[in-house]
């Protein structure tokens, strides 16, 4: 494949949105790995790295991991050989300078694709923050209300137990939805003045955001 075959899909949104859920279901079917920056920072911090303590406090107050540490963790990871086709990017960039370094690091694949954007009122990121639920051993993704596991507290598919998030709890959320507003919604602007941002009702149920998002996709040649 040509290194400007790559496809780099980048989700923007709010915490809580919905865009690991989306991701995990359409990575598939796109055949593109998903990369989630809060997701590597948990593993570092699960395996005790370096990078793990110098990120959990961050994380911990609901802050952004410094830029210098992130940039080289996501250069690091689109390196690696399940990235040859491209990534679906979830949680990066989440400020302008992220945005610019991703800009440096795709440079030679053609750069971003497309970027999604996934629009929910504050009420229902604080809902659906509030109910979430992920498996300790195979991160997979539930809420309480609207995705429950057959029995509660357990991995439909790994049997894995169950817990919420230390961010996820009210007091942090304030403080994530702030840090989105003022730091990560300036790269929406960033991305529209490119032609490359799209608009995702992300208030529908799951299926209807995965059918919404799959057809802009569609739209763009990113799937058949
Ligand atoms: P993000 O990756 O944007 O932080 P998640 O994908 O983890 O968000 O979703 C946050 C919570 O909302 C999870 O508990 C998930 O099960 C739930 N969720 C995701 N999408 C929807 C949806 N369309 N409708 C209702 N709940 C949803
Ligand atoms: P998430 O899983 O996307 O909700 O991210 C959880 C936490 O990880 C965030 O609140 C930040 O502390 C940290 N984090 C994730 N992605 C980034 C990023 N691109 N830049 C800085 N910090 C990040």
């Amino acid at each position: 494949m040509a290194a400007n075959d790559r496809k780099f899909i980048v989700f923007i949104g709010p915490p809580g949105s919905g865009k690991g859920t989306q991701a995990q279901i359409i990575k598939e079917r796109l055949g593109l790995p998903h990369v989630a920056t809060g997701d590597l920072f948990r593993y570092n911090l699960k395996n005790q790295t370096e990078l793990g303590l110098l990120a959990k406090k961050y994380m911990d107050a609901g802050e952004l991991v410094p830029d210098e540490v992130t940039i080289r963790m996501v250069a690091e990871r689109l390196m690696r050989e399940d990235c040859a086709r491209g990534a679906l990017l979830d949680g990066f960039p989440r400020n302008l300078k992220q945005a610019v370094a991703l800009d440096e690091i795709l440079a030679p694949y053609g750069g971003v694709t497309v970027a999604p954007l996934f629009e929910v009122d504050d009420e229902v990121v604080v809902e659906r923050i509030s109910g979430r639920r992920i498996c300790r051993k195979c991160g997979a993704v539930y809420h309480v209300k609207f995705n429950p596991p057959k029995h509660e507290g357990v991995c439909d598919i790994c049997g894995g137990e169950l817990y919420q998030r230390d961010d996820d709890r009210p007091e942090t959320v304030k403080t994530r939805l702030f840090v989105y507003y003022k730091q990560t919604a300036p790269i929406i602007g960033y991305y529209f003045c490119r032609g490359i941002l799209v608009d995702i009702n992300a208030m529908q149920p799951v299926e209807d955001v995965t059918r919404d998002l799959m057809a802009t996709l569609k739209k763009r040649g990113l799937s058949d």
